[in-house]
């Protein structure tokens, strides 16, 4: 049985993991971390049945402390997830991170903590398996049409952007690619950001629209030929095969692993 606790158990992910793991046979959920005094047990939240005996803590020290779970999975928000990494990596519990929002220099740091200490680790920006397959595929295609821009689209709720499906994307495919500025060499924004984030001469755009749940396009241009390749998740069930996955393989590693890809 992996024992396992979960940062953000209100938000749209959280609460999709908490049914995932409380349904799931050879895991049990111990405890959730929740930065508002809600209730000392998950049964008294509006968000969940009675029947759903977990502490509820406000201090992550005390849960690690006193539930002692073995693998502490965080939706929370980019300012939080640093900080609850980095004390559960201290506390030798494995993270599963699904928020995105990492620094580079975050994410060096909790990868050399890790290796140092031989604990597994998982940050992975997209659990949707079908996401993974598209940033790969776009990798691939980069060999060949090296003219590429990214759009992601999410719901107006993302506090991120660009999100970090689209950056993994970008730097997928950066290793394929040939380094190059694309569009006119003079080109002008009349309207600053008009032509997105410039990742390596790759132009990332960012929608944020009520409605949708998180999309993505790689559009790759060639002499009379354009190449889409789209991913949509339609709702947040579409992630939870993946954050199970996770969780199966993090207490197997012994470093941190960035990306689904590598672990499928
Ligand atoms: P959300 O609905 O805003 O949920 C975030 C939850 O975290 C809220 O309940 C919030 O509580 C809580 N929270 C904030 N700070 C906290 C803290 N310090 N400790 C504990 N809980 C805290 O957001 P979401 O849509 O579920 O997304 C959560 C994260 O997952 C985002 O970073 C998003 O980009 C990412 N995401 C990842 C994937 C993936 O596949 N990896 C997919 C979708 C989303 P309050 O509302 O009370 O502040």
């Amino acid at each position: 049985m992996i024992k396992v606790a979960i940062a953000g158990p209100r938000g749209r992910m959280g609460q999709e993991a908490v049914h995932t793991i409380m349904k799931q046979e050879g895991m049990e959920l111990v405890a959730v971390l929740d930065h508002r005094e809600i209730a000392n047990n998950l049964s008294d939240y509006d968000q969940f049945p009675d029947t759903y005996d977990v502490v509820a803590y406000t201090d992550l020290n005390e849960l690690f402390t006193q539930k002692k779970p073995q693998v502490l999975i965080d939706l929370t928000t980019p300012e939080a997830v640093y900080t609850h990494a980095k004390l559960a990596l201290e506390h030798g519990v494995r993270p599963v991170i699904g928020t995105t929002g990492f620094t580079d220099e975050q994410l060096q740091q909790l990868q050399k903590y890790a290796s140092a200490n031989k604990i597994g680790a998982i940050i992975a920006p997209n659990f949707a398996v079908g996401a993974v397959l598209m940033m790969k595929f776009a990798a691939m295609a980069a060999q060949y049409m090296p003219d590429v821009e990214i759009i992601e689209l999410h719901h107006d709720q993302k506090l991120d952007a660009p999100s970090g499906t689209a950056v993994k994307t970008a730097q997928l495919i950066q290793e394929n690619r040939p380094s190059h500025k694309q569009g006119h060499p003079d080109e002008k924004e009349t309207i600053p950001g008009a032509r997105g984030a410039d990742f390596d001469g790759m132009r990332i755009h960012s929608v944020r629209l009520p409605g949708l749940v998180a999309h993505q396009e790689v559009l790759f241009g060639g002499e009379g030929q354009l190449l889409t390749i789209r991913h949509d998740s339609y709702n947040r069930g579409s992630f939870m095969s993946g954050v199970k996955l996770c969780v199966e393989k993090v207490v197997e590693l012994d470093h941190l692993v960035y990306g689904l890809e590598n672990i499928l």
